[in-house]
């Protein structure tokens, strides 16, 4: 089985961090928590991975 994050478990599919904006080859990472928060009145941001991306932590659904 060849790995990618649209196969993954912590894969949200066609969301990014924008309310309004989707992506039909992206999505959010849910492995970790959000990251890079500017500042404590923001919202800190998931990662937007790609849907042929993959890294360490895949889980199969
Ligand atoms: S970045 Fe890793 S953990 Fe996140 S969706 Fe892709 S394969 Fe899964």
């Amino acid at each position: 089985m060849s790995k990618s994050c649209a196969d993954c478990a912590f894969f949200e599919d066609h969301k990014t961090n924008a309310a309004a904006a989707t992506s039909e080859d992206a999505g959010l990472c849910r492995f970790n928590p959000p990251v890079s928060q500017p500042a404590a009145s923001a919202h800190g941001l998931w990662p937007v991975v790609k849907t042929d991306d993959w890294c360490g932590h895949f889980e199969a659904e």
